[in-house]
Order: structure tokens, then sequence, then C-alpha cells
């Protein structure tokens, strides 16, 4: 596999990467001060055993989270428009051999139903997803532009979707462009695995077979201008150490190729697919606490990317997670096509096959159960689009990222838009926690931010809604 140099990642996962408790000491004091690790250094962290060490990785990882994001989470919802696919992957529910799922692709009247049942909701970021096929002889790019374009017509009220970020099949350089131009936020891309045995084994039919194809998409991404590109592997189908040193090597890459990194990262396990046999049994499970060390160990390695969490994971493990480093999570998700409606409850209990979903969920709660928690564990709910809009894109984030410039923002406009939601369509419950929350939050202002917040306020309060700093 292109980038990915297997022998350099295996001669580290080895007993020289190991460390001494200074080493340990110092690799941490250079993470705590906000330094990228080099890949030995995030080696050595994978390999550290004692509890007494993870601990402190983790205490780490959190006080970098904080440094750099503050307490905002950003929110999203997932829109699953098509469960066509010609891949056979053989851990998905839309493999094309799976002749027992029912397959569908929305119309653009289905995709306009499904945004208004999510800006309903109160959702603001959609994150769109598809297998890679198109209905009734559109080709690929077409679709998903179609798709897009819609997306961001619909509105409800005041109420449009802010920001949609897309999750397809790698595309060429033109088909980058188009998708840039019709507005996207993140393409996101996950290589599944760094290990090129693993992935021939995994991909069996298709083009998806091909992992050069599919790990030089980011290239051809931002050789197309598209400079927000989400990456990410799959857990579960080799080993998480060499995983995550190869999502890492990748990285590396990636700031060597465009002089910046992936705007965010992303670190699915595998969840049980029907139709998928590998899923139920994943080749590489990873434990719940190797796979905190994993975010953790993330999060000091690259403290500029933002961590990304969906709703496989369960609720319990979302809130852990969080402390250590994810600052995006999806909320109330379906990944069946036409999977929102208010019959939500009854559709989770239809198996993944009736539903058309690849794959099961491990946290079914609400927008409004998710806010209130999120409140409750002292983080701020946030719907914010604000640094694509004005265009904090690529380098432009980075740079105001590094120096700790952006928590300023992302603070203010996460109090903004927790105020928006709270006002809009909170619960009554949910209304108390948030209104006390953005108390106590104001009083950590400055004068002159609190200032800008109460002016921001009174906007709301007389019915302007959609602004950002
Ligand atoms: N079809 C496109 C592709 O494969 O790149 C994009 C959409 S695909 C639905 C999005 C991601 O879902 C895949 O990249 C894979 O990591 C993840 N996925 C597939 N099967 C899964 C499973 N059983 N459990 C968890 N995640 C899964
Ligand atoms: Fe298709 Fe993507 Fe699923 Fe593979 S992971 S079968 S490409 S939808």
């Amino acid at each position: 596999m292109k980038y990915i140099d297997q022998e350099r990642i295996n001669n580290l996962l080895t007993d020289a990467t190991k460390i001494d408790s200074d080493r340990f000491e110092a690799i941490l004091k250079k993470a705590k001060l906000l330094q990228r690790l080099t890949l030995e250094e995030s080696a050595a962290l994978l390999l550290v055993k004692e509890p007494e060490y993870i601990q402190k990785i983790f205490i780490a990882a959190n006080f970098v989270k904080e440094s750099i994001y503050g307490k905002r989470v950003v929110l999203f919802a997932p829109l699953y428009i098509s469960n066509l696919c010609v891949n056979t992957c053989l851990y998905c529910g839309f493999k094309s051999d799976n002749a027992q799922l029912k397959r569908k692709a929305l119309s653009t009247a289905e995709i306009s139903q499904q945004v208004q049942w999510l800006l309903k909701r109160g959702h603001k970021r959609i994150l769109a997803v598809c297998g890679e096929a198109a209905p009734d002889g559109l080709k690929n790019i077409d679709y998903y532009l179609q798709a897009i374009k819609t997306i961001y017509q619909v509105s409800v009220g005041k109420n449009k979707i802010k920001r949609v970020n897309v999750n397809c099949a790698p595309l060429s350089v033109d088909d980058f462009k188009k998708l840039k131009s019709s507005g996207i936020g993140t393409f996101q891309i996950f290589q599944e695995t760094y290990h090129d045995q693993t992935y021939r084994k995994m991909h069996i039919r298709g083009p998806k077979s091909d992992p050069d194809n599919r790990i030089t998409a980011p290239d051809r991404a931002f050789a197309a201008g598209i400079d927000d590109i989400g990456i990410g592997a799959l857990y579960g189908l080799y080993d998480w150490r060499f995983e995550t040193l190869g999502l890492l090597t990748h990285i590396e890459h990636m700031e060597e190729e465009f002089g910046v990194g992936p705007h965010t990262i992303s670190v699915p396990r595998i969840e049980p697919a029907e139709g998928a046999e590998l899923s139920f049994n994943p080749p590489y499970k990873i434990s719940d606490e190797d796979f905190k060390k994993v975010v953790a160990v993330l999060r000091l390695a690259v403290p500029y990317t933002g961590i990304i969490m969906s709703t496989r994971e369960s609720a319990v493990m979302r809130d852990t997670l969080l402390s250590l480093g994810v600052s995006q999570v999806s909320a109330e998700s379906a990944t069946s096509p036409g999977g929102y409606s208010d019959n939500r409850k009854t559709e989770a209990s239809l198996t993944n096959r009736q539903a058309g979903s690849q794959f099961s969920l491990g946290d079914n709660r609400t927008i409004d159960e998710i806010v209130a928690s999120l409140i409750a564990h002292d983080y701020i709910p946030s719907f914010c689009a604000a640094c694509y809009r004005r265009k904090r894109t690529g380098e432009a984030f980075m740079k105001l990222a590094k120096p700790g410039t952006i928590k300023g923002k992302c603070s203010m406009n996460a109090l903004i838009t927790l105020k928006e939601y709270l006002d809009d369509f909170a619960t009554a419950a949910v209304k108390e926690a948030g209104y006390k929350m953005i108390e106590r939050y104001a009083l950590k202002l400055a004068p002159a931010e609190l200032k800008m917040l109460k002016m921001f306020y009174e906007h709301l309060d007389s019915g302007v809604r959609d602004e950002y700093v």
C-alpha cells in the first residue's frame, strides 16, 4: 500500500520502543505543550501497559483537548442517502452480495423529507453517507451533487442545514472539484485498514479492492481544493496498534505533501451488520480499554485534529471518550436510507436487514437526551459551522488552532448555538439545565466577550437566527 511503510511500523511495535519512566514523562510534557508527537513517541505511548501510566496518558489527553477546544462538543447527524453498492467489503451490510438487504436510494423528495425531519429536531450539520453506486443510470458524482444541493435547499422556518460533510467513495480530481463547488465541508474517507494483506482480504470485489486508489483519495481531494479532509481506520480488522500508527503515517504523508494534516480523524469499531458474517466476529476485536488508549494517544499525537465519535459506540463509552479527546459526536443517527421518521423507536427494533441499515447502533438516544447528557457532563453542545463559512479551513484553521485562538471562537459560537437550540427545540428539563450552564459559562468570560455574548443573545431574543463569529 502506498505511503505506508509496514516494516517501519512493525519495527516500532517491538520491545525496542518501550520506554523508561523519564522518557515517558518527557513525552507527556511535550504533549502538554501541545506539540505534535513523532511516530516513535506515539508508538511508545501505545505500548505502555502499566495502569498508572495509562491513567497519566488519559489525564494528559483531557488537558490537551480542553486547551485546544475548550468544553464544546460539536453535534451532527449522518444522512444515509443510498445503500446501493458495487463493492464487497466483508464487514459491511451494504456489500454487493448481501442479497437480503432491502436496497434503496433516496429520491430528491425523500432527501428533503429526511432533512426536514432533522431540522425540526434541531440538527444543523449533516454527514451525507452512501455506498459506491448511483440509481437510474446516474453517474455517482451527479447523484451526490443532486443530494447535496437538495440538503442545502431545505428550510424549516429560519432553520437550514449549515454544513454538509460527505463520506463517499474515492473520486477523480475533476469530480472532487465538482464536489467542492457544491459547498461541502469535510470530505471523509476511511482507509479501513492500513495493513496491505488485510486490506486485500477484506475488500474482495469492486473498485474499493485497490488500496492505492483509496489511500491517494485525500491527495486528489486536496488537489481539487478541498482542504478539510477526514480520515479514519475501522478498528477490528487488524492489530489496533498497527492501525493507529498507520493512521499517523498517513497523516505524516499529508503534512509533507500539503503542509496540513487531516481536519478530522474517525475511529469506528466494527458493529454487527446483518448479512456480513465477519462483522459479528471481527478478526482483531479491540477491547474497551485499548480503544480508550487509541483515542487518548491520537489526541496527544495530533493535538489540532478533531476526533469524531459516532453512535456506533454506547452512550457510556461515548461519554468517557469525550474526556479523552473526542471533539465531535453524531446524535440520533439512523444508518439506513430513509431511517429518520417519527417511528424511529419502532424502526430501531427492526433487524438491520428489514430496515436496510448498514450496521446496528450502540447509542439510540434522541438529540435532546444527548444534549442533556453533554450538559450534565459539563460539555457545551455546539451546532456551530462558523469556521467553514468564514473560510477558516485547512491551513487557515490550523493557524488559529495552534496559538489557541480558535478556542475563544469555538466557545462563543457554542454558547450562541446552544441558546438557539434551547430556545427553539429543547424539552423543558433540558432548557432549564442549558440556561443554567450558559449562566455558569458567562461568568468565566472576559468583559469584552461577555458584552459580545449579550449582544448576540439580544438578537436571538428578537428573533434573529444563525449568527456567529
Ligand atoms: N461507501 C463508502 C466507503 O466505503 O468509503 C462510504 C460510506 S461507508 C457506508 C462509511 C464507513 O462505514 C466505511 O468507511 C466503514 O469504515 C464503515 N463501516 C462499514 N461497515 C461497518 C460496520 N459493520 N461497523 C462499523 N462501521 C462500518
Ligand atoms: Fe460499500 Fe462502503 Fe459498505 Fe464497502 S463500506 S460495502 S464500499 S458502503
